[in-house]
């Protein structure tokens, strides 16, 4: 058998991962045969592929690569604690970049939210964040306090416990979840409300489905309702307003955690820390984070407790809270994001998103004038353009290509995006400058032409 070199050529490269790199949320039928991008390296914004092509990193790497590609400054403290301490067991040590960066969520976050858990990512901070619903309940001799209000098409992770609390694809899916557990609301999607109810009616309405199922299921059987608060991976859904502030206050009436995933709009994404105090006006029990945390650069993810459940966590008897990781709290990836939150304050990066923000929302909207586009939505720096299914044209219908045919004209032009179905979205660097904004959005503005004349 030829030896494996260490420095294969592009080819090789593209064989090696085509063959065997299983890639997360592979399609089945086809994982072998599509030639997938392979991604050499980032400055900025910008990514450029194996054959040298430079791409505005569009979906800032996954939603999380807020500061940017290439920093030296970051390779230099990861640099620095790896030399200093790589690891120490989280189970019987701290460290004080943990420390440090616990102290720090802790102000960060609103309300009483002080106590901090580490994880190693966003599906490890829900699955924590859960397994604390269900020892609080226990504890309290509520065992049957259990059941996870969550809505479809929302994404919050790829454990057992956080893919079942999913409702995105699962009906695309053959992985087994565990049901019992969960109960799914419709999404709350103002774009596809009922023809002719207004936005106010349809937020009571989805305010009382949360209320009408809290109590046909029994309050006594549910343990938390879990949010994100934009929607983000099923396709940047913003609720309609008050929607997360109500439904706070009929979790409270029924005794029932609210749990705000805030894996992608943390971190600065809508210009803040965390989006639920400033943006949302909630405090909520507990918040799970990850993502821009550490701007990508290294592994790690928080769920962060209020006071108030952490007190009835906590008691006179002998209990162990037996949740943990090898690498919670690692304390490289604690630098990390200790440095990206250096950078982020130093440069201002929220006040930056909070100014740039109108102007992006305003190119999107922009988007308005084409016949094929059904809805333009965001938030922030967060962008989606919703194909418009209209009857008779056929290549548009809900599961079409539109997102993907979107996304392949872009990145001819050189922008990444991300295709969802019938959607295109978009998160970019948080560094963003207000040309680099326009540079963008004029290329998905000619790749909405080429399509429209395409497929319109
Ligand atoms: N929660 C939300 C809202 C997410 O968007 C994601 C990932 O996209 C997760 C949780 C899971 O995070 P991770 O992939 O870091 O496990």
């Amino acid at each position: 058998m030829k030896p494996i070199s260490n420095s294969p050529s592009v080819e090789e490269l593209h064989e090696w991962d085509r063959l065997h790199n299983l890639k997360p949320w592979s399609m089945m039928n086809t994982w072998r045969e599509e030639e997938g991008q392979i991604i050499d390296r980032g400055d900025g914004i910008y990514m450029w592929d194996s054959h040298g092509r430079r791409m505005i990193d569009g979906p800032g790497g996954m939603w999380c690569v807020q500061i940017g590609h290439g920093r030296q400054e970051m390779a230099d403290a990861i640099a620095d604690q790896v030399m200093k301490l790589a690891y120490s067991s989280p189970f019987s040590t701290g460290t004080e970049p943990a420390a440090i960066l616990a102290r720090k969520l802790a102000e960060f976050a609103p309300g009483d939210l002080n106590t901090v858990f580490f994880t190693t990512g966003g599906s490890t901070a829900v699955d924590t964040a859960l397994r604390a619903m269900h020892f609080l309940n226990n504890r309290r001799g509520m065992p049957d306090k259990k059941i996870v209000i969550s809505r479809e098409r929302a994404y919050h992770g790829s454990t057992y416990l956080s893919a079942t609390v999913s409702g995105k694809e699962r009906n695309r899916t053959r992985f087994d979840k565990e049901n019992r557990l969960v109960h799914f609301l419709p999404d709350v999607d103002p774009y596809h409300r009922p023809e002719g109810m207004s936005v106010e009616t349809f937020c009571d309405q989805k305010v009382d489905d949360l209320e009408q199922a809290i109590l046909e299921l029994g309050p006594e059987n549910v343990g938390a309702f879990i949010a994100e608060p934009i929607l983000c991976s099923g396709g940047v859904i913003v609720p309609p307003p008050g929607y997360h502030k109500r439904t706070l206050e009929v979790c409270r009436k029924h005794d029932v955690l609210y749990i705000s995933d805030e894996v992608v709009t943390g971190f600065g994404r809508l210009g803040h820390w965390f989006a639920s105090e400033p943006v949302f006006d909630i405090v909520p029990d507990m918040i799970t984070c990850a993502k821009g945390l550490t701007s990508g650069y290294l592994p790690l993810g928080a769920c962060i407790i209020s006071d108030r459940i952490m007190e009835q966590m906590t008691g006179p008897e002998e209990v162990l809270f037996s949740n943990g990781y090898t690498y919670s709290a690692h304390p490289v990836s604690c630098a990390a994001a200790l440095k990206n939150i250096e950078i982020m304050e130093r440069e201002d990066i929220l006040g930056h998103v909070r100014e740039v923000t109108p102007y992006f929302q305003e190119r999107l909207r922009s988007f308005e004038k084409f016949p094929i586009v059904g809805d333009l939505r965001g938030m922030g720096l967060l962008g989606c353009i919703e194909g418009k299914v209209t009857e008779g044209r056929a290549s548009l219908a809900a599961d079409s290509d539109f997102g993907t045919r979107l996304d392949m004209i872009c990145e001819e032009n050189g922008l990444l995006l991300r295709p969802l179905l019938n959607m295109a979205v978009f998160s970019p660097p948080l560094i963003i400058s207000k040309p680099q904004i326009d540079t963008m959005f004029d290329i998905i503005e000619g790749a909405l032409e080429q399509v429209s004349r395409e497929m319109g």
